[in-house]
C-alpha cells in the first residue's frame, strides 16, 4: 500500500531510519527481515542510497509523515514511537487502524504525551494498538486499546488513561516471545505485526 498521497508536504525523515530497521522489505533486489537494520542505513542516520532507494521505500510513509497534527518531536527516532498504518479492524467505522510501536523504553509509555496521543486517536474512532516489537525472528505483541480506554478518555481522566496504558504495556512485556516459522520471518511490507493468538 502506498501512503504517498497522505504525506504531509515539507515533512522529511531527516536522520530517522526507524522503518528501515523495524519493517521487513521484500523486493526483487532486496530482502530484509523485520527488526534488522537495512544494510543501507548510515551510522549517522539516513539512507546511503537515498536517490536510488527501492520503490517500496519511496512509497512508504509512517504515521508521523502523514498526520499533520503531530509535531516534529513525534519523529520516531526522537519520540521512541513509530506510528504504523494497519488494515481496518472489523466493527470500527475507520478506513485504517494504527499501531503505536514502542521503540523506546518505559518512560515513553508512561508519559502524559503518549497518553494524549493514544486518547486523540481513540477519541477520533481510530482502532489503536499498543505494539511491542519482538526481536528479529519473533512476533511483536500488540493489544487493541479502544474499548478498554474509551470510558476514561470520554471522562477526560488522564491518570486513569495512563494507568490503563501502563497495565497493557506491562502485560505485553510479560508475554513470552513467540518465534516465527521460517515462512513467516520475512513478511510483506509494512509489517502487520502481532503474535498469533
Ligand atoms: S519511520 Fe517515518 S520518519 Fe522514520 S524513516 Fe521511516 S518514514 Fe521516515
Ligand atoms: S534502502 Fe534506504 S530507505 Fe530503503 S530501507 Fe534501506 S536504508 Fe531505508
Amino acid at each position: 500500500m502506498s501512503f504517498e498521497s497522505l504525506a504531509v508536504a515539507g515533512r522529511e525523515c531527516g536522520a530517522c531510519t526507524a522503518c528501515c530497521v523495524e519493517l521487513a522489505i521484500v523486493t526483487d533486489d532486496m530482502v530484509k527481515m523485520e527488526g534488522v537494520a537495512c544494510r543501507h542505513c548510515q551510522a549517522d542516520g539516513g539512507c546511503a542510497i537515498y536517490a536510488a532507494r527501492p520503490q517500496l521505500c519511496r512509497e512508504y510513509f509512517c504515521g508521523w509523515r502523514c498526520i499533520p497534527a503531530l509535531d516534529d518531536a513525534w519523529r520516531p527516532d526522537l519520540s521512541g514511537v513509530m506510528i504504523l498504518h494497519e488494515p481496518p479492524v472489523p466493527g470500527y467505522d475507520a478506513p485504517l487502524a494504527i499501531s503505536l510501536v514502542v521503540l523506546g523504553g518505559p518512560e515513553v509509555v508512561e508519559s502524559d504525551r503518549f497518553a494524549m496521543l493514544v486518547a486523540g486517536f481513540i477519541d477520533r474512532g481510530t482502532p489503536t494498538h499498543l505494539n511491542l516489537p519482538g526481536k528479529a525472528g519473533f512476533w511483536s505483541h500488540k493489544q487493541l486499546l479502544n474499548e478498554d480506554l474509551a470510558p476514561a478518555i470520554r471522562a477526560r481522566e488522564l491518570a486513569r488513561v495512563k494507568a490503563l496504558i501502563w497495565g497493557f504495556y506491562a502485560h505485553l512485556r510479560s508475554r513470552p516471545p513467540v518465534a516465527k516459522t521460517e515462512a513467516q520471518v520475512v513478511q510483506a511490507w509494512p509489517a502487520e505485526g502481532g503474535a498469533p493468538a
